[in-house]
């Protein structure tokens, strides 16, 4: 079968990919929406650094990024699918069920998450092995494009759960990238009343007024703390110095959330937040119960997704699409549908 993997940095389309073969508790699937992540395009261009801090971790983090890199990579955990067979002695949904899982293979005991692999193929593939425990029918009718918006949408809905936010108060967006559009769809399923974002990228501010901002800002033309007084922040960038700008900025009390993931070190004065008592959380993906949540929102219509996706490639296409994705500006999420 074909499939886009990871080869020297580039992603490059394959049509030699064994077809993936459902053991007991597994069911083969055929994708038919994978969105392109943000994480994906950075390990790509940053794979081995990811393999060396992960290794730094041990096994704490979800058993480590352990990954060959001068083996193909095969990628791909925002996805939805169609059920094809299940493995033996595997009760799931008839073939021809639309659903999605949380990105996470379990075979016998050893349970592995599905973000870089080098043999079992992901979403960016014509097929992939799926849970069959972990699925979730793809409600009456969502589209299948939308419905692979359910992973990156609760990321956002996560940050915000742990972020405790009240309706009442004003939550700052660092960040309009597919992060931080999820934070702000959450942000206004939420009811929170006065969502601000801000974001070099006129482009990206227009969608982050889409998907519910009330107010945007461009950084470009003064702090955003200058403008407005947030009780809750949320770091959806991910470089050096954000944190410790916020924490310079940000009023007494107030709770930031990073969800930005910056992969280089980074400094910060102690002190800005000791002064003001600021409540630090970082936040990673979501639980399976805000998986569902996710997907429950989009389908009833709470997130409108369709804004999200700015584009739509094969697998062939997915190299190009990876090259487009680094101009900011252009593209939020583009799907790949083999
Ligand atoms: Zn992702």
């Amino acid at each position: 079968m074909r499939a886009a993997v990871l080869r020297e940095g580039r992603m490059v389309c394959r049509d030699d990919v064994p077809d993936p073969v459902p053991g007991p508790g597994q069911v083969l699937v055929g994708v038919r929406s994978c969105g392109i992540c943000g994480s994906d395009l950075h390990f790509a261009a940053h794979g081995a650094e990811v393999v060396s801090l992960s290794g730094q971790m041990g096994e704490s983090l979800g058993g480590g990024v352990s990954v060959d890199l001068s083996h193909d990579v095969f990628m791909g955990h925002e996805f939805s699918a169609e059920v094809l067979e299940a493995g033996p002695d595997t009760e799931t949904f008839p073939a021809g069920t639309l659903v999605t899982s949380i990105p996470v293979l379990i075979s016998g005991k050893h349970v592995e998450p599905m973000v870089y692999r080098n043999k079992t193929p992901g979403g960016y593939a014509e097929r992939m092995l799926l849970s069959a425990p972990l699925l979730l029918r793809i409600p009456n009718g969502l589209d299948h494009r939308h419905a692979a918006l359910t992973e990156p949408m609760a990321v956002g809905l996560h940050a915000v759960n742990k972020s405790g936010v009240q309706p009442g108060e004003t939550a700052l967006v660092v960040g309009c990238g597919p992060i931080g559009i999820a934070v702000i769809a959450a942000l206004h399923a939420r009811g929170v009343e006065h969502i601000v974002a801000a974001d070099f990228s006129a482009k990206r501010r227009e969608l982050a007024t889409t998907m519910g901002a009330h107010q945007t800002l461009d950084p470009a033309q003064g702090s955003p703390f200058d403008t407005v007084s947030p009780t809750v922040v949320f770091e959806a960038v991910g470089v050096p110095g954000i944190i410790d700008d916020v924490m310079r900025r940000a009023r007494h009390g107030t709770r930031l959330v990073v969800v930005g993931v910056c992969m280089q070190p980074d400094t910060m004065h102690p002190f800005f937040a000791i002064a003001k008592e600021i409540h630090v959380q970082f936040v990673l993906a979501y639980d399976p119960n805000e998986f569902a949540d996710s997907l429950r929102a989009i389908a009833e219509g709470e997130i409108d997704v369709a804004p999200v996706i700015t584009g739509e490639v094969g697998l062939d296409e997915v190299g190009a699409a990876f090259d487009d994705l680094a101009d900011p500006g252009q593209h939020c999420k583009i799907l790949v549908t083999p």
